[in-house]
């Protein structure tokens, strides 16, 4: 079998992004996925104007726009008195960032990438392979399958997730438990109380905890996603955050977000993880993309986009070696210039999330006071929080009203 150009281990939405990307570039590319077929969980999904604007580039947003919802507003509320504290525009947002604010569910996503990747005579896809070890070699690198499948590159990009396997041989690290746990998933519209705005995504933050709500599939379906942190995992539970403790958890809150919660799918729970941001993805003939390289709390509603990112900084970066045997050397500067894009932003992405969620959930009657506070005073015009991940701001947009923040302090939008 002739050597592939990329081997991609993982078909998830990173990896199957990836793959449209470097095809579109003229790369070859094999991805390889472990389960039997391409698919994702049934929830929803937000993507930001700096994700839409780049799956303009490659088509995939005129595919996904008929099943997406736009919403008009991202409002933020206190889930235990119910008051409305502040709101971003998404409307206004459009103009500032040259592309669409949307909503949507994973799988239309998921299809519309795997349609695009069907399209090129560039990627071959593989289900059933799980990626269970690699030779690498100066020259190529040899990817073995669980089903005994081998296959050789000149470059392995793990693409496998929160847990990934690939990462094991780069960093030495493992994931992060936040102690807090994520119902999700997505209901018919009509089991909805219409009390809930059906055209914004809502944020209702509480004492350790919150709840977001925002319709997808064109309007079809309505996505939820409660979130607490957990006493049972402080406690250490074996089997913690359970149906009866997310129960307990949203009882004391207003009704219009206690009516949400029994709508709740229960048969299954994400506990949250992210890591640490990571000095380097990329070993020899191997590199890193989306949860396997940069994991985050989903409290900037970023982790597939930013996923999306690293695939087309990838299709920027790789071209440049031509269809030759792709040396070490140009190779590791190749992939140097990806991490210089991507790197130190997706960093960003991961502590400002954590520093998010620290904010949305306050649990202290004074810290709780001053969030509400500041959030009530913000100037609705005010972008200068997101001007950063959003960015960069259109020509003729008003400018950022307030200096940037530092690092780590950046606060924008939920999960
Ligand atoms: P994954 O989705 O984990 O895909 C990895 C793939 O690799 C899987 O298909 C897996 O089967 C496969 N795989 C694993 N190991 C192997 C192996 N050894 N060999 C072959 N295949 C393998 N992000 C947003 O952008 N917007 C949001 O609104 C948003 N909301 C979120 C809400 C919640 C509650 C959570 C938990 C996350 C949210 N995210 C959001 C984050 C987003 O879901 C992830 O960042 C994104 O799915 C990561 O994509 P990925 O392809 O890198 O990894």
């Amino acid at each position: 079998m002739a050597t592939d150009q990329v081997i991609i281990a993982g078909g998830g939405i990173g990896g199957l992004g990836a793959a449209v990307h470097l095809a579109r570039s003229g790369v070859r590319v094999r991805v390889l996925e472990r389960s039997p077929e391409f698919a994702e969980v049934g929830a929803g999904l937000q993507l930001a104007p700096n994700i839409t604007r780049m799956l303009d580039q490659i088509g995939v947003l005129d595919k996904i726009l008929p099943r997406s919802v736009r919403p008009r507003r991202l409002v933020f509320r206190n889930a235990e008195s119910g008051e409305e504290l502040t709101h971003l525009d998404l409307t206004d947002a459009h103009a500032r960032y040259g592309g669409p604010y949307l909503v949507l569910h994973r799988s239309d996503l998921l299809q519309a990438l795997l349609e695009a990747a069907r399209g090129e005579d560039l990627i071959s896809l593989h289900t059933d392979h799980h990626v269970t070890g690699f030779t690498d070699n100066p020259d190529a690198i040899t990817v073995t399958c669980a089903n005994g499948a081998e296959f050789t590159g000149r470059l392995l990009l793990g693409a496998d997730g929160l847990h990934s396997t690939i990462r094991k041989e780069i960093i030495t690290d493992e994931p992060l438990c936040s102690g807090y746990v994520a119902y999700r998933g997505a209901v018919p519209i009509e089991q909805v109380d219409r009390r809930a705005a059906l055209d914004d995504v809502c944020v209702w933050m509480g004492p350790g905890m919150h709840l977001v709500q925002y319709p997808v599939r064109a309007g079809e379906l309505y996505n939820q996603v409660a979130v607490f942190r957990s006493q049972e995992y402080l406690e250490g539970k074996q089997d913690w955050g359970t149906p009866e403790e997310l129960d307990r958890m949203y009882s004391g809150m207003c009704e219009a977000v206690r009516v949400a919660i029994p709508s709740l799918q229960r048969n299954n729970r994400w506990p949250m993880y992210d890591r640490e941001p990571a000095a380097t993805w990329t070993k020899g003939r191997i590199s890193l993309l989306g949860d396997a390289a940069h994991p985050m709390l989903q409290y900037l509603a970023q982790g597939a986009g930013q996923a999306l990112l690293d695939g087309a900084a990838l299709a920027k970066a790789l071209p440049a070696l031509g269809t030759g045997s792709w040396s070490l050397p140009a190779l590791g500067e190749a992939l140097g210039g990806y991490e210089g894009e991507r790197l130190a932003l997706a960093g960003r992405v991961q502590s400002s999330a954590r520093v998010w969620g620290d904010i949305w959930h306050v649990d202290q009657p004074v810290a709780t006071l001053l969030r509400d506070e500041v959030f009530r005073s913000r100037d609705i015009h005010d972008y200068h929080l997101v001007d950063w991940l959003y960015g960069p701001v259109r020509e003729g947009q008003a400018p950022t009203r307030a200096p940037a923040t530092p690092a780590g302090s950046d606060v924008p939008t939920p999960a």
